[in-house]
This record gives C-alpha cells, structure tokens and sequence, in this order.
C-alpha cells in the first residue's frame, strides 16, 4: 500500500477545521455546472471528515485568473451546485484568507461545510509562496488534499499548507494514489502498458520510464509510425517525427537491456485521407503506399495485444491506438479497449488507465466503467507514469 497519511489516521476532528484541497475546475456552460464528476467526486471526502466531527472548509481554483479577482472565475456558482451534489448547506465566502474567511468559518454549524474563494485569485498561489501559506493556514486545523489533478504542481493549496498544519490525503487522491501504486508502484506483474497517441515527442519520458519498468510495452497510434518508420518501414505520408528515429532507437535498445517487450503493430489501416469514412484498407508493414496514412493497427495487431493482455496481471494505458476520432479508425482502440475491460470484469487483469484523450478514448469505447481504475487527472497522471515524484503527494507522504 502506498505510504501517505490518510483521513483514517486523523483521529477525532470534533470542534476542527479541515481545509481541504479539491479540484472544482468543472466545465460551466450558461452560468450553469455541466458536468459534476469533479463535485461527486469530493462527496466522501467531506462526508468522512464530518463524519469525524470536523467543519470543512473547500479550497479550490478555477480557471485562470493569473492573481487577479476575475468576476467570471469566481467559485460562487459553485457552492449551490456542490450544495445540490452532497445534499447539504454549503457556504460560500468571497476570501480564501484573512479574518472575513476565519469569520464565514467559524460561524458554520459543527460539520458544517463552505467553499471559499479561488485561491489563484492570489499570484502567490501559483509560487507556493511561504507567506500566503501561513496566512492560508489560520484558517483551519489540518490539511487534506483531494487534488490529484494539481498534485504536479507545488502551489499553496497543494503543498504549501502542508508545512504548517498535519496533511492527509482525501479519499479521492487515497482511492488514485492507491490505483496508481498498484499499477507502477508495486504492481503484480508482468504489467503491460499500452502507450498510444500523436507523437512520440510529448512522451518521451514517459516511455523511457515505462521501459525501465514493465515487461511488455505496445506502442500504438501516430507514435508507432515513428518506431516503424526507425526499424526501415515506409510509412508513406503518415504523421510520423522522422527526427526522432535515433530516439526510437534507444528507447527499443533500453527496452531489451531492461527485459521489456515491444509490441509494435504487425498490421496496419490505411486511407488516402484524414477523414471519417474514408476508403480504407488492411495492409501488413512493408505494404504501406507513398500516398497513404496509417491511421489504425490492424486486426491481427488487436489479436497480439490480446495476447499479450492474457499473460499481464496489470495494464496501464495512455492514449489511442489510432485516429479513434473518426471512424473506422477508432477500431483497435475500441476492441483493445473492450478486451481490456473483459478481463478486468473476469477478474484476471488490473486495468489502470488516464490522461487527456484516454478518458474520451475508453468512453468512446463504453469500456472505461469496466476498467479498475480511470484517471480523471491529465498532467498529473502522464507526470506519474513518466516516473516523477509529484509535490502535492511528495506533501502527504509520512
Ligand atoms: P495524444 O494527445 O498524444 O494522446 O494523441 C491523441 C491523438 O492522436 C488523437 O487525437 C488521435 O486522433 C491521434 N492519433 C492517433 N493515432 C493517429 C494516427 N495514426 N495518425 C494521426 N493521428 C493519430
């Protein structure tokens, strides 16, 4: 189990004030909340420190209002729409410092529970700048940080409060931190991880981690055509960074020092052009024409990782295995996708997956609620599987 103190370590919170990190960045249309994952998502949180006897007090950010007071960045739609989520009162007070604050806090009933003010309305936020940490600070007993979307980032809210008050995970970072320590951290192997998407260029790191650490890496999408094209296949005008054959290179030479398998594609889709619908065909690697993009992995591909899904205890995934936008190119990331959630409902694979288009692509797929674990956090989650130690969970840590 990942070691970080937990709110079940806390103890009896009566007559405390929790201030507790959430991420409440959720999309907005009309002046109206339109997705509410983010604001389910804290319910436990708050309901486990209130259970302990605590008052909680919400921090959170909201776009990017740079330290200044944007009107259209205020949180305060958000406390009746939180309010609505959790079935309780929710206060909303226009500070996230100072005696106001302390005031709105201290005038709450016991476990009473109210959202303050976007803490990037102060530049010192975004610095983890000491001062602003401490004056933060008064306002509570004990920090919790349910954030895990901003745990890459060393603000005040996510790790500044820390040095001056007892820091605890919320039960949503707790329920990540453990998924992902399952996945990479201590995992049951052999793990597989499945790696797609553009470019190899924004994962580089990532997959020089990855290599290090798994048995098995498949290599899918736009980024496969890089590999491809390093080993001497003609990709034709598929998207492919030419530049970065010698990355590729060594990222293959680093994977078999390490014992780690690439899977590449062995079969391919290709059209003449970028769109849905458009003529397609199957073709086998040295087949690819001048004039033709790669856009999917082929069936027989599918079938390898397939394979190479039923030797894996875990799977952890990061991006599609082909242009899944636009059909039929989503082919392969829907039917690895899929066999992928079989064997997590059949109880021999740990399947964790995140970041950015991942989420849309295992959606997309109608495979995601059958996966162990999805990441609703985008730089965070690549972060961690590119092997950083992340400040907001360094803050946790025992
Ligand atoms: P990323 O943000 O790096 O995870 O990349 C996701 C994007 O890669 C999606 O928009 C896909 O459409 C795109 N993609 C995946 N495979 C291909 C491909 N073979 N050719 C062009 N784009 C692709």
């Amino acid at each position: 189990m990942a070691d970080f103190n937990r709110i079940d370590d806390a103890g009896d919170l009566t007559g405390k004030t929790a201030l507790v990190r959430v991420d409440f960045n959720v999309p907005m249309a009309d002046g109206k909340v339109s997705d509410d994952t983010r604001l389910v998502s804290a319910v436990d949180t708050v309901n486990a420190l209130r259970g302990k006897g605590a008052k909680v007090a919400l921090l959170a950010h909201f776009g990017r209002p740079k330290g200044e007071r944007v009107p259209e960045m205020s949180l305060a739609p958000i406390a009746p729409a939180f309010a609505q989520v959790i079935g309780q009162p929710v206060s909303f007070y226009e500070d996230c410092k100072g005696e106001g604050a302390k005031a709105a806090i201290d005038a709450l009933d016991e476990t009473g529970i109210i959202l303050l003010e976007n803490t990037r309305y102060y530049k010192g936020e975004e610095k983890n700048d000491p001062e602003l940490a401490a004056e933060m600070a008064k306002l509570g007993d004990i920090f919790v940080s349910d954030a895990f979307s901003a745990a890459h980032r060393a603000h005040v809210s996510t790790v500044g409060l820390a040095d001056h008050l007892p820091a605890y995970a919320g039960k949503s970072m707790e329920r990540e931190l453990d998924a992902l320590n399952a996945a990479l951290g201590a995992p049951e192997r052999p793990v597989v991880a499945v790696v797609g998407g553009a470019k190899v260029s924004s994962k580089i790191d990532l997959l020089k981690n990855l290599v290090a650490k798994v048995d098995y890496l498949v290599i899918g999408g736009g980024m496969a055509n890089t590999f491809l094209a390093a080993r001497g296949t003609d990709v034709g005008k598929s998207l492919c960074e030419h530049d970065l054959a010698d990355t590729a290179k060594e990222i293959e030479v680093n994977a078999k020092a390490a014992g780690c398998e690439l899977v590449l594609p062995v079969d391919l889709v290709c059209a003449k052009e970028f769109a849905a619908n458009a003529p397609n065909r199957i073709c086998s690697l040295p087949e690819v024409e001048a004039d033709e993009m790669i856009l999917d992995a082929g069936p027989a591909t599918v079938t390898r990782i397939e394979t190479v899904m039923d030797a894996a205890k875990t799977l952890i995934w990061n991006g599609p295995l082909g242009a899944f936008e636009i059909e039929p190119f989503d082919a392969a990331t829907v039917a690895a996708a899929q066999a992928a959630a079989d064997r997590c409902e059949k109880g021999s694979l740990i399947a964790v997956a995140g970041g950015g288009d991942t989420v849309a692509a295992l959606n997309h797929a109608k495979a995601a609620d059958r996966f162990t674990f999805i990441s609703t956090a985008g730089g965070a989650f690549l972060e961690w599987m590119e092997g950083k130690a992340l400040p907001g969970v360094e803050a946790l840590k025992k």
